[in-house]
């Protein structure tokens, strides 16, 4: 494909020897769910799938870019001297996005650029490839523009920021932080009232990391994912009546049941049950994966998953049934929902002894009970956004002229 990608490009803007190539991967959460908006930690790792791009600085003012996984788009032209997100311009308000928030930071181009982009992350899988893309076009114009004041902490909250006010989507920094500071076979401990954040090696040497695409997403999801932040805030507002806290993150199980009544609105105690408990689950887990203790990692898998379909209602019944599912495959370690919720992926760690039993049965299970088929993939934990090299011959042998 990369071949293909540097052929695009040279079809498209001609002479490639003096374009940069850059690579930037999704990722997948472990443990740590819908508390990221919420001060608390999470657990997520980059994969070793994500977007490739190749870009290179042009002398006008013009951005031309193009995805090879949305051709129907054609090439996206558009100018530095109208930065605005319009919807013909589809897929490209993501990068457009992140030209803005530049701008925003005061980081303004002085030429456009021209980017061909191609990426394997499964199409709304929640592995989320709007960061990915967003973070793919902060390195590329780090480097394109020779900028160095900002670190890659920055360049994820930039991305987030253009995320949010770009494009509207009111998201947390857990998926541009990993997607910026992803490491090869390390999760990411990260504490998101602070950014502090650590590497956990994750050495799965008897498992694999399975990612079950249910291939369906109910429409709720942004209406839902908004409603959820609302009732944390209120919950969290009740509580400070009683709490010296800044967020539902402070809280420990104990503190939060001394103090829950205090909510008043049972399901809004809900909510902030699980926003409480994931935190927990998720410093535990942890601590668990650092001690070698797999089985107890799993079981806060489950546990979390338990917790997001009870509590915090952001599963749906064919993640139900893909969890149930996997729980009864031996060699299943731990399984859950992954992402946003009401549909999307679950994320399980199965033995590798299980995984040819784990696809099959599930497969088989699901087609039979949902009517479609989901899909598998067993992922690899990779490293964060980089700039790639571009001394393969591909990059270089045809299209001279
Ligand atoms: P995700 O969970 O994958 O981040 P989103 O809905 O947030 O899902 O973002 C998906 C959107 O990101 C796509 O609809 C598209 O606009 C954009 N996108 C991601 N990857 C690509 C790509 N390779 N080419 C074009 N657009 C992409
Ligand atoms: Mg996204």
């Amino acid at each position: 494909m990369k071949e293909q990608l540097a052929a695009k490009f040279r079809e498209l803007f001609g002479n490639i020897e003096d374009a940069g190539f850059y690579f930037s991967p999704g990722r997948v959460n472990l443990i740590g769910e819908h508390t990221d908006y919420n001060g608390g930690h999470v657990f997520p790792c980059a994969l070793t799938l994500g977007t490739y791009g190749i870009a290179r600085k042009r002398t006008d003012r013009t951005m031309h870019l193009y995805s090879m996984n949305l051709d129907s788009f054609g090439v996206v032209e558009t100018s530095l001297d109208d930065l605005t997100n319009r919807q013909d311009y589809g897929w490209a308000n993501y990068p457009l996005g992140v030209v803005w928030a530049f701008a925003q930071r005061k980081c303004t181009l002085d030429t456009g650029f021209d980017m061909v982009i191609w990426g394997n992350i499964p199409d709304g899988s929640g592995l989320s490839s709007s960061a990915s893309l967003e973070v793919l076009t902060g390195i590329v114009l780090l480097d394109l523009f020779d900028i160095h004041k900002f670190s890659m902490t920055d360049l994820a909250l930039i991305c987030q920021y253009s995320e949010n006010n770009f494009n509207g989507c009111n998201c947390g920094i857990m998926d541009q932080f990993t997607v910026a500071m992803g490491k090869k076979n390390n999760a990411i401990f990260l504490d998101t009232a602070t950014l502090q954040y650590e590497y956990a090696p994750i050495e799965l040497e008897d498992a694999k990391i399975i990612i079950t695409n249910s291939k369906v997403k109910h429409s709720l999801v942004d209406s839902k994912y908004n409603e959820r932040r609302q009732e944390c805030a209120k919950a969290l507002a009740a509580l400070q009546q009683e709490l010296d806290i800044n967020s539902l993150g402070n809280l420990n199980m104990d503190t939060f049941d001394k103090f829950k009544e205090v909510i008043k609105d049972p399901v809004l105690i809900k909510r902030a049950k699980h926003a409480v408990s994931e935190n927990q689950r998720t410093i535990e887990a942890v601590k668990a994966l650092k001690a070698g203790d797999i089985a107890r990692f799993g079981a806060l898998m489950n546990q979390s998953h338990i917790s997001l379909r009870d509590d915090y209602e952001v599963s749906c019944e064919e993640i139900d049934i893909l969890t149930d599912l996997a729980w009864a495959v031996s060699g299943v370690i731990g399984s859950r929902i992954t992402g946003g919720g009401f549909g999307g992926c679950t994320v399980s760690i199965v033995k590798n002894h299980s995984v040819d039993t784990f696809i099959e049965t599930i497969g088989k299970a699901y087609r039979k009970k949902v009517g479609h088929d989901a899909d598998f993939y067993t992922v690899d934990i990779g490293d964060g956004a980089r700039k790639l090299d571009t001394s393969q011959p591909f990059f270089h042998s045809e299209g001279r002229d």
